[in-house]
């Protein structure tokens, strides 16, 4: 599709305006260089322009590329081709100014300034009244033209960059980062483990200490996690952590002979260590979950699809009229399940619950993992009444489970439901939330049972069947 630069530039390059551009031509070739020059000698006294241009570089580069594109600017183009790699022309310019990330209003700033030079030649040529109106008409539609087209592009440029980085961050923080995190864990114990040795050593010189900050570990995090990770809390955990083991470190270094003293900032300093490596474990496994939004116990999808999937259904509801319900499954006294048999055997029910609910519904349902011991189901093409029967199902599948903790071991688990369907509403999160009161709702009246929100008599969706 041709754009309405394509259409500027054809109105413009109509054959009575040829004349017009040879006269502005006339007054401006022979004066090129000055426009350029005082174009310059005002940019460069610009605090901003001056990061993207010295003195040196204008001399040498871009006076001359410069005096050429007002050479250019004003030729009068006949044809459609001619128009086409003019316009190609700018919109490269804009390229570059985007790819050195040049600041828009520099660009608007410089041909301000030429526009301005270029009437004042104008008024001080020997054209005459009707010449003189035509031609600074032309040339105000010229340069306009060639503003426009650069920041077009120049803004294209910067949302390609942008999106660019995204990806890079996307891509470096998915590959690198979890790999670089699970890669330091065994960097930290490793210098613990020598800390501990080289302190045992007979002729050891307590100047010599290492810092953390110049480790490995030090180095990463204050680079790379700098750059990746600094909105997040484990940042800032681990600039504390770095800060917490050199002090460590400076009062060994005071107290070193002190045995006593040794041994207890010892312990200090192992369990800070051991802290990072918890810490790095966990962001690791953070960066893999988000990057292919699968949870890592249970393998069912994370939050980071669900809005997606809800608007999906939302948009496919409001075309289709076919109705969408939620399940939010949560697992009753799942504290105590902890609490009486150990974290691990609870994971171990998570996983089991997962398999459950994952068999229980049918193939083209999603089932997420929230959170915790919390769960939702996204049903697609269903009514209250089938969406009633589904959660039941789920109720009853995992009340008659054996959850297996080991081959001696197993014990039952119960779960409580909230659902929800979609009445139409644009906004799923409605939906989801009247499924958590729903839930709510189950829980208060004893647990091991399903309530559906309530929804008005008849929802949208419905009187559309
Ligand atoms: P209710 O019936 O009211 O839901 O009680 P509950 O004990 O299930 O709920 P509560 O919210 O009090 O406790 C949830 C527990 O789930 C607390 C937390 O330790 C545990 N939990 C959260 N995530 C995990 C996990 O990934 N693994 C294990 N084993 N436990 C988890
Ligand atoms: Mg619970
Ligand atoms: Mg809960």
């Amino acid at each position: 599709m041709k754009s309405i630069y394509h259409k500027i530039l054809a109105e413009i390059n109509v054959p009575e305006n040829a004349l017009v551009f040879a006269k502005i031509r006339a007054v401006i070739d022979p004066h090129a260089e000055d426009i350029v020059h005082s174009f310059y000698r005002i940019m460069l006294t610009d605090k901003k322009a001056i990061l993207f241009i010295n003195s040196d570089l204008v001399k040498h580069r871009l006076k001359a590329s410069l005096i050429n594109w007002i050479n250019i600017a004003f030729l009068y183009r006949e044809t459609e081709k001619e128009q086409d790699a003019y316009l190609k022309y700018q919109l490269e310019i804009g390229l570059i100014h985007g790819r050195i990330d040049l600041p828009i209003s520099l660009v608007n700033y410089g041909m301000y300034l030429i526009k301005n030079k270029i009437v004042e030649l104008l008024l001080h040529s020997k054209l005459n009244r009707q010449e003189l109106n035509k031609a600074t008409l032309l040339s105000s539609q010229v340069l306009d033209c060639a503003l426009g087209l650069m920041n077009e592009s120049y803004q294209g440029e910067l949302i390609i960059n942008e999106k660019e980085s995204e990806a890079f961050k996307l891509q470096f923080s998915t590959h690198n980062l979890a790999f670089d995190c699970e890669r330091l864990r065994t960097s930290l114990s490793d210098w613990m483990r020598e800390l501990l040795f080289t302190i045992q050593q007979e002729q050891f010189d307590v100047d010599h200490l290492p810092t953390i900050r110049h480790s490995n570990f030090g180095l990463w995090v204050t680079h790379k996690a700098k750059l990746f990770l600094i909105n997040r809390t484990e940042y800032i955990e681990l600039v504390q952590l770095l800060d917490d083991i050199d002090e460590i470190l400076l009062k060994l270094k005071d107290g070193f002979k002190d045995l006593e003293q040794r041994k207890i900032l010892l312990k200090e300093l192992n369990m800070f260590v051991s802290k990072s490596i918890w810490l790095l474990g966990d962001i690791a496994k953070e960066i893999i979950e988000k990057d292919n939004g699968r949870d890592s116990l249970t393998r069912l999808f994370n939050r980071r699809y669900l809005e997606t999937v809800l608007r999906h259904e939302t948009e496919c509801s409001m075309q289709s009229g076919l109705i969408f319900g939620v399940l939010v499954v949560d697992i009753d006294f799942f504290k105590k399940i902890n609490d009486n048999y150990g974290h691990d055997n609870g994971d171990k029910v998570l996983v089991q619950i997962a398999e459950v609910l994952t068999n229980e519904v049918r193939a083209g349902d999603f089932v997420f993992r929230l959170g915790g011991e919390e769960f939702l189901i996204v049903l697609g093409d269903i009514n209250s009444k089938v969406i009633m029967r589904a959660a039941e199902k789920i109720c009853l599948a995992v009340e008659k489970t054996a959850f297996h903790l080991n081959d001696k071991q197993s014990l039952s688990v119960t779960v409580s439901v909230g659902t929800a369907i979609h009445d139409g509403h644009p906004d799923f999160n409605r939906t989801v939330k009247l499924a958590d009161t729903a839930l709510y709702e189950a829980k208060n009246n004893g647990r091991n049972r399903v309530v559906a929100a309530n929804q008005s008599a008849l929802t949208y969706a419905e009187i559309m069947r």
